[in-house]
This record gives structure tokens, C-alpha cells and sequence, in this order.
């Protein structure tokens, strides 16, 4: 065996993947059991002591993990072994992760602190062995974050990151190797993940106390009572770009990704709403980013919006299906289409590795009800005042008006609506949408549709 092979084999060996249990009782045992484990491993790291001392001693070189410096991923392969998938990122210095696992359906989720990912972004990738796809993206920022689609239960068995040797670049790697169904489950993350870098798989951060539930950023009150911002007379309003980061929305059929059509989309909106002087827009995102569900409910009411439009420009099955349609809010699908559309956007949360577990059941109240009623009735609305809109300017999907039970809706005191502005599985739509004129024209017909809305609300109120 030649030295630097002992060198990586010693590298593989000298870790101890197993965290040590909790229990001081239990951890007096497994410190024993380890012992005994490692004396044979004591002698392949001594082994490899030598090796490493015969060979040019490593020194602080651009390899090395800085804080603040972001790395480069350069290069992605799978190993296939009886026992275990192995996948083996390359980088062009070391970098700091934490790993964990959820269920329903099984992941391995891997954060990333500072790695540029931009060479080998392809959106979403077929895996090999163990791992069935996987993809990567910004997740919060300075975290990227790696989602791993198991095709059966797996545990993570070791994960590391070889220093750079021998001509070849550092390397994270990871082995994976089948589990049972039960023991996946137990050791599962409940919750927020620990904010630890320390290249382990972390356990589930703290709870924040109640009543710190992201939607429940602003106090619910009926529209009267709701204090408006001071944003010297201008109303406000939400544009929420659908997707982002890990998670790119629809794919196209040339390739194009809906989370970079509805950033644009959204961007051309607030522009045309700034424009008037009568209108403060509020981005959900103003950049490539991954943003729960829930948080773009809480952005929006934090913001005061009076408001809410979500942008989105999914897929579906049958290519020839073109067209804008716009949705609302309702506890059953107006129709299939919508139906569909509804299960899609809600699984942003799940493509992107988040634990959906331990997500608090909807508060309801009487007070609550009766604002969502009146909520629904403007969103609805203002639904109607979008499609009169839009109609002389863009291909309307039949019944341009739907339903169904989008979670980015929810906010029980804000009237909001989600567009589909077309459909990416469709040649024609994916072309126009990519054409900012016809985005620009699109938001300007938008704007005439919030004029309406809010105009009518003028009318009401001095009734
Ligand atoms: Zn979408």
C-alpha cells in the first residue's frame, strides 16, 4: 500500500462517525465500546502519522476552511459499493457543514457555510445507489444547502472533508449505507437544526417560545382597526416571487427555471407599482433565495401589506395547456388543474429540506374566521379585477379564476392572490415570459387591476 493511500485510508479511519449518546451512564459504555473499537484503528493511525510525517507536512494553504471565504465546487462523482453509496464533492478549499436527516419522504440534508455551487448548478440531478436525486441551492444566506432524495433508508455511516493532496483538490465526502425503516426514523431531525458547522450530523435547535409563529408577526385584527403604515399615503403592497435557492420551481421545457421567470416577473411589478407614486412595493425576495412558505405570509404582514401577490409560472402535464390563470384561497380545489398546482407550490417547503413536523396547527378563532371571510370576498375581487386586466394582453388559461388551498394564501387579514402568469411546460408561454417587454406589459396591466381594487375599497368606505 503506497503512502498516500495509508494516508486516506487512515483519514477514513481515524474518525469516529458515531456521536456519543447523551446519558452520562450510557456514555461511560460507549466510550469502552469505542476504545476496544479503535485499537486497531490506533495502529492504522500510527501508520498513517508516518506517512504523513515522511510526506511534505501540510501548511495553512488556500485549502484550508477560512471564515467568511467562500468555496468553490468544482466537481461531483458517486461511488457505488456493496455496503454503501459514497458521494464525493471536490472543492477548491475546505469548508465548514453540518449535516442532518428528515422523513416523509426520507432525506439526508447537508448545509454548506460559504460554497459557491454556480459551476455545477444544473437544478434538480438523478442520484445513483442510495441516493435517488439530489439537488442544491442558497438556502439562508451564507448557507447552501444540499438535499439528498433517499430511494431507501439510509444513515449517514462517516462524512468528511479530505485535505487537498497529491495533485487532488480537497474533498467532502460522504458514505451512506442502509438502515431500517424504524431506526431512520428515530433519528430524524424535529425541527430547526442546530446552527453548528462542525462537520457532524446536528440534532434540533432549541423551540422559540410560543407565540413567535412567523405568521403571527403582525396582531390579526379586522380591517378597520388595522393600523396603516406610514408610507406617506401610499398603500402597500407584497409581490411575492415564487421559489428560489434550493428550491427552482418548474422546470421548462428548454431548461429555464421558474424561480429566476417570477423573480423577474415580481421585479417588473414593483417598478410599475413604484412608478404611479401611489404604491410602496415589498419584495418577498429581491434575490436568488430560498424563503419558506410561512415567512412570505410574515414579510408581507410585517410590512403592513394591505395586499398580497404571489407570481408563479408552474408546469403540468399537458404541454398544450397555456395561459394566465389566477388562485385564491379555499379549502377544496375549484378543479384538477388547480388541485394540482396547490400540491406543486406547497411542496417548496419539503424540496428544500425543511421539517414540516413540528409546524404548529393554524390558530382559529371567531375573530379570525370572520376576518378570512371578508379577506376571501376582496381576494376574490380583486381576482376579477386582474383578469379584466390582463385579457386584452396575454393568453388567459380557460376559467381564468380557480381555487384551491395554497398555504402562500393564508394569511387570514390580507387579501392575496397567487398568478400563474403561464405555464413553462408550454413552448409559447415559456417564450413570452421570458421577454421582458411582455413581463413589463403584463405588470403594467397588474397595476390597473390594484388602481381598481383599491379605488372600489375608497368607494366603500365613504358609503
Ligand atoms: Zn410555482
Amino acid at each position: 500500500m503506497s503512502a498516500p493511500a495509508i494516508r486516506q485510508t487512515a483519514d477514513h479511519l481515524c474518525r469516529i462517525s458515531a456521536a456519543p449518546p447523551s446519558r452520562p451512564g450510557r456514555a461511560a459504555a460507549w466510550l469502552g465500546r469505542m476504545a476496544k473499537r479503535t485499537m486497531g484503528r490506533a495502529v492504522i493511525c500510527l501508520l498513517a502519522l508516518v506517512a504523513v510525517i515522511a510526506g511534505p507536512l501540510p501548511g495553512v494553504g488556500p485549502e484550508e476552511a477560512v471564515a467568511g471565504e467562500t468555496a468553490r465546487a468544482v466537481g461531483l462523482r458517486f461511488g457505488m459499493h456493496p455496503d454503501k453509496t459514497r458521494l464525493v464533492i471536490d472543492l477548491d478549499r475546505r469548508v465548514d457543514f453540518r449535516a442532518f436527516t428528515l422523513s416523509g419522504p426520507d432525506r439526508v440534508v447537508i448545509d454548506f457555510r460559504n460554497l459557491d455551487w454556480q459551476i455545477l448548478d444544473k437544478g434538480e440531478n438523478s442520484g445513483a445507489g442510495l441516493i435517488a436525486r439530489y439537488r442544491v441551492g442558497l438556502f439562508e444566506p451564507g448557507v447552501y444547502r444540499m438535499v439528498l432524495d433517499l430511494s431507501q433508508p439510509s444513515q449517514i455511516d462517516s462524512m468528511f472533508v479530505l485535505p487537498a493532496q497529491d495533485g487532488l483538490p480537497p474533498r467532502f465526502v460522504v458514505d451512506l449505507s442502509r438502515t431500517s425503516a424504524q431506526s431512520f426514523a428515530r433519528t430524524t431531525l424535529k425541527g430547526e437544526p442546530e446552527d453548528r458547522f462542525d462537520g457532524t450530523k446536528v440534532a434540533a435547535a432549541p423551540q422559540p417560545p410560543a407565540g413567535q409563529a412567523a405568521v403571527a408577526a403582525a396582531p390579526i385584527l379586522p380591517d378597520a382597526a388595522r393600523p396603516r403604515a406610514r408610507t406617506d399615503g401610499r398603500r402597500i403592497v407584497a409581490i411575492d416571487a415564487g421559489h428560489g435557492g434550493i428550491d427552482p420551481g418548474a422546470i421548462g421545457i428548454t431548461g429555464v427555471q421558474e424561480k429566476s421567470i417570477t423573480l423577474a416577473m415580481a421585479k417588473a411589478l414593483a417598478q410599475e407599482l413604484e412608478k404611479t407614486g401611489r404604491y410602496k412595493a415589498v419584495l418577498t425576495r429581491d434575490r436568488d433565495i430560498f424563503i419558506r412558505l410561512r415567512d412570505r405570509v410574515a414579510i408581507a404582514r410585517a410590512a403592513q401589506a394591505e395586499l398580497f401577490i404571489s407570481i408563479h409560472a408552474d408546469s403540468v402535464q399537458n404541454p398544450r395547456t397555456r395561459g394566465l390563470s389566477i388562485y385564491t384561497l379555499s379549502e377544496r380545489a375549484s378543479d384538477g388543474v388547480a388541485a394540482q398546482l396547490a400540491d406543486s407550490e406547497n411542496k417548496s417547503d419539503l424540496i428544500a429540506g425543511v421539517d414540516l413536523s413540528t409546524e404548529s396547527a393554524e390558530v382559529t378563532s371567531i375573530l379570525i374566521d370572520l376576518a378570512r371571510r371578508e379577506t376571501m370576498n376582496l381576494s376574490a375581487r380583486f381576482a376579477g379585477h386582474v383578469i379584466g386586466q390582463v385579457q386584452p394582453h396575454t393568453e388567459l388559461l380557460t376559467k381564468p379564476v380557480r381555487s384551491a388551498g395554497f398555504a402562500v394564501l393564508k394569511a387570514p387579514d390580507m387579501p392575496s392572490v397567487l398568478i400563474e402568469t403561464g405555464f413553462l411546460s408550454n413552448r409559447q408561454d415559456e417564450k413570452v415570459l421570458q421577454d421582458s417587454a411582455h413581463r413589463a406589459k403584463l405588470a403594467r396591466s397588474i397595476v390597473g387591476a390594484v388602481d381598481q381594487f383599491f379605488a372600489a375599497e375608497q368607494t366603500w368606505s365613504r358609503l
